[in-house]
């Protein structure tokens, strides 16, 4: 099999019939050198942003959020956002490789589900996606990561951003405006709700926070956060 990122040909372990009665998995995608090069986030790690941290509770990126005013999201990731994973994140939503979601789908799934019991949310809204990266990508990029029952779309971009995240210094973003609104006829479904954010990276925290302070506003009473690597 030709593997999706280095383009390898590997040895797969399984007959024919057996690869067609079942549901493909990451090794039907990636080759094991590849699969191996992810590194899962294990160990302490902030109680507000969710990176290996064992020096107190905050580090000094969460303590700035605070000084803000912006709420805890307790947020948590899965993965490093190692050179493997930036590697798989541009073939992914940059190439547009969509059959790449299915590398983390069941893991992602079972990670947000485990964490909407942990927080006890009651509704999961994955980062939405602009409407012309949509068209130019033919899927949204973060709910493609869930399964399908995960994939409200209670937030939208109502703010299209002019150039890509990706393509920020850190410090445009941080002082980028509000891209997010509640999606029509929302706004009853979020109030007093606890509801858990997930995005595919985490880099600065403000994309959730955007997301944060927008459901926060539509009445929703706690809001949390995840996302696949960080
Ligand atoms: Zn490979
Ligand atoms: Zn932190």
């Amino acid at each position: 099999m030709l593997c999706l990122l280095c383009q390898q040909d590997y040895h797969c372990d399984f007959s024919l019939p057996h690869f067609l009665a079942r549901q493909p998995d990451r090794a039907d995608l990636l080759c094991p050198d590849c699969l191996a090069a992810f590194s899962l986030l294990t160990g302490p790690v902030c109680a507000g942003c969710g990176r290996s941290f064992a020096k107190g509770p905050f580090c000094a990126d969460c303590c700035y959020w605070q000084r803000k005013g912006a709420p805890n999201l307790q947020h948590r990731a899965l993965y490093h956002y190692n050179e493997q994973m930036k590697v798989y994140m541009a073939a992914y939503k940059f190439q547009g490789d969509y059959r790449l979601a299915l590398v983390f789908r069941k893991e992602l799934t079972a990670f947000v589900r485990r964490l909407k019991r942990h927080y006890q949310a009651n509704l999961v809204l994955p980062i939405p996606v602009s409407p012309t990266r949509y068209q130019q990508r033919g899927f949204h990029q973060v709910a493609g990561l869930l399964a399908p029952g995960l994939r409200q779309q209670g937030l939208v971009v109502a703010q299209e951003p002019l150039q890509p995240q990706s393509a920020l210094t850190r410090a445009a973003r941080l002082a980028s405006a509000q891209p997010f609104a509640i999606a029509e006829n929302w706004q009853p479904h979020l109030k007093g709700q606890r509801i858990l954010l997930v995005d595919d990276v985490y880099t600065t925290g403000r994309t959730l926070q955007h997301a944060a302070a927008c459901v926060l506003a539509a009445g929703a009473q706690a809001v949390f956060s995840c996302s696949l690597a960080r």
